[in-house]
């Protein structure tokens, strides 16, 4: 089959791979219908993830069909049309039961990283039960995949960890596809404002005209004071961090308003200033998490019921020939005003 692979730094590169087989009883092999490159790839490509060794096929999102399941997979059967979570969960182990299986001990986020990944024509998933989800009838394929991954982490990482509430008023740092997730979900909150910041006026644009941001910022030297100038000179009572640079992070601590939440979901590779000396009294609050999907199941059922709407998320469709394009396409995401691309087998 063909696959995608780490073959070094800066090197995705297209190879022929045998199909993956059934390794344990609690294993399914999926049949990949589409797939998409993360930021996260990204990452790897840069040399960033030392825990994802050379020849690893890259990937931990998309929708497939299941081609074969192991004696003990309960929940799927071949021919299922499923979302593959890019959270591996074997629902048994002490992180699992707290409610935590992004930090499974025999899961968590493996696909793409640890074992092979999505961005082949078959995968492998460990622990199916616990790592598939049977895609909703009226949602289309390419929004089934930002079920993946983009949508539960906005929501997760960015909207419960920052505890939206009715009123609150939000601050999206980076207006790129899960900063726009954070948007779309934070809206089922009822928030009073959400301002999005970002450096890129086409993504400040498709964030307010498809997504419903309720202003925008260009990021520069008065940034802060245009937040304040929004609310009353008292800063946002969440600010969620969606880039992952000590810039973006440090900007947050000057926008948080007292007793406010600064909720972090961008992929950091460099240490960040704390700014303790300002922030001691403040009560503010700091989160980290990586998705859990817990909420996907529920996610699943807004997005199929029209509840919530991530049209435009997708600008880019490439067959997987052509992936090695969709890479540098996602490279180049600003310049290319792209969003989130779309691989399809
Ligand atoms: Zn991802
Ligand atoms: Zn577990």
């Amino acid at each position: 089959m063909r696959a995608l692979i780490y073959a070094g730094v800066g090197q995705p590169k297209l190879q022929e791979r045998p199909k993956p087989i059934i390794l344990e009883s609690t294993d399914a092999i999926v049949k990949m219908v589409n797939t998409t490159i993360c930021g996260t790839d990204l990452h790897i490509l840069k040399g960033d993830v030392p825990t994802c060794k050379l020849g690893t096929i890259l990937g931990h999102e998309g929708v497939a069909i299941v081609d074969q399941v192991g004696d003990n997979v309960k929940n799927f059967k071949p021919g299922d049309k499923v979302i593959v979570a890019c959270i591996t969960s074997c629902r048994t182990c002490n992180f699992c039961r707290r409610g935590m299986p992004s930090h499974c001990i025999e899961g968590g986020w493996i696909l793409g990283n640890t074992i092979d990944g999505t961005q082949a024509e078959y995968t492998r998933i460990p622990h199916a039960d616990g790592s598939l989800h049977h895609s909703a009838k009226n949602t289309n394929e390419e929004i089934s995949m930002l079920l993946s991954d983009a949508i539960p982490t906005g929501y997760e990482c960015g909207v419960l960890q920052g505890k939206v509430q009715v009123g609150s008023t939000v601050a999206i740092i980076g207006s790129g596809p899960v900063g726009l997730t954070a948007l779309v979900t934070c809206k089922l909150h009822s928030p009073a404002q959400v301002i999005m910041v970002d450096l890129s006026q086409s993504r400040l644009h498709s964030a307010r005209a498809n997504f419903g941001a309720t202003h925008t910022i260009i990021s520069g030297p008065d940034t802060v004071k245009q937040v304040m100038d929004l609310t009353d000179g008292r800063g946002a009572d969440v600010v969620i961090e969606a880039v992952g640079l000590p810039k973006s992070f440090e900007l947050c601590q000057d926008l948080v308003a007292a007793g406010g939440t600064i909720a972090n979901l961008g992929v950091h590779g460099r240490k960040a200033d704390l700014h303790l000396e300002k922030l001691w009294d403040r009560n503010i609050t700091i989160t980290t998490r990586v998705v859990d999907g817990l909420s996907t199941p529920m996610l699943i059922q807004l997005v199929d019921s029209g509840q919530i709407n991530f049209g435009g998320l997708v600008t880019h469709r490439f067959a997987f020939d052509s992936i090695l394009e969709a890479y540098s396409t996602s490279t180049e995401a600003e310049a290319n005003n792209c969003l989130k691309t779309v691989i399809q087998f």
